[in-house]
Order: C-alpha cells, then sequence, then structure tokens
C-alpha cells in the first residue's frame, strides 16, 4: 500500500453511479465501489466498540449525499438516510489501495479490515463523537 499522499484532488460520484472515483494529489485515482463505502462505514453504529471494521452486508448502497468534515474527511449519505459514517480521507485512501489491489469481491470477503486501517478506524470513531457533540 501506498503512502497516504495528503487530500484528494478531486471526487466523481454522480447521481446514480455505483462507483465512488477519487484523485489524489501524487496523481493515482481510485474506483471505488459504493457498496465497498457503505460495507465498510466506519460507525460506531455499523462496527461497534470492538476495534474493528468489517464488511457490514446487506444496507442501502445509493449514494445521496456527500458532505466535508472540515478539511480531513467527509460525510456520506445512503439511500435509507444512514450518514453517522465520517470517512477520513485517509481512510478512503485506503480503502481504494485495497480495492485496487484485491478487487471488489475479495475486499467485501475480508473478516476484517487490515491492521493498518484499524488504527485508523478508532480515530475514526474519535472523530464520529466529536462531530456528533457539535
Ligand atoms: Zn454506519
Amino acid at each position: 500500500m501506498n503512502q497516504y499522499p495528503g487530500a484528494p484532488t478531486g471526487i466523481k460520484a454522480p447521481h446514480g453511479a455505483k462507483n465512488f472515483d477519487i484523485s489524489w494529489p501524487n496523481g493515482e485515482e481510485h474506483r471505488i465501489s459504493n457498496a465497498i463505502l457503505r460495507g465498510y462505514c466506519p460507525c460506531a453504529g455499523c462496527q461497534g466498540h470492538g476495534g474493528t471494521i468489517s464488511y457490514q452486508a446487506g444496507h442501502d448502497s445509493s449514494l445521496i449525499g456527500i458532505e466535508a468534515v472540515g478539511n480531513y474527511a467527509l460525510q456520506l449519505t445512503w439511500g435509507d438516510r444512514h450518514d453517522t459514517g465520517i470517512y477520513t480521507f485517509e481512510y478512503l485512501w485506503k480503502l481504494g489501495e485495497l480495492q485496487a489491489s484485491l478487487g471488489e469481491e475479495a475486499l467485501s470477503s475480508l473478516p476484517a479490515l487490515p491492521e493498518t486501517i484499524l488504527i485508523d478506524g478508532q480515530h475514526l470513531y474519535h472523530h464520529h463523537e466529536l462531530v456528533s457533540g457539535l
């Protein structure tokens, strides 16, 4: 996995699309499927407080809203109005790298995301709590 290059330079997620396209300052581009993003929603409601992030299948993965959270993350809203997932840019980078190397099927079949991401997951919970407290 390449090193996180900093905040994305562009995001394309047209209404009705099945994928989320994101470009990075190092010139890389990632295509992350919306199903992957939803399945790996990092919020405590989806993941509990166990410290692991695992794929949660069977949820609505139509993306209906994207909002910036400060200058470090995106808040995604799904077709069932689920909107508590705060996706840091670094988390998006890592998901993108994983989908590029493993493919969508294998990525959604992992028992949990690798440990390098778990650390970020724990950060995400903190961010989530911060944002919720505002
Ligand atoms: Zn969630």
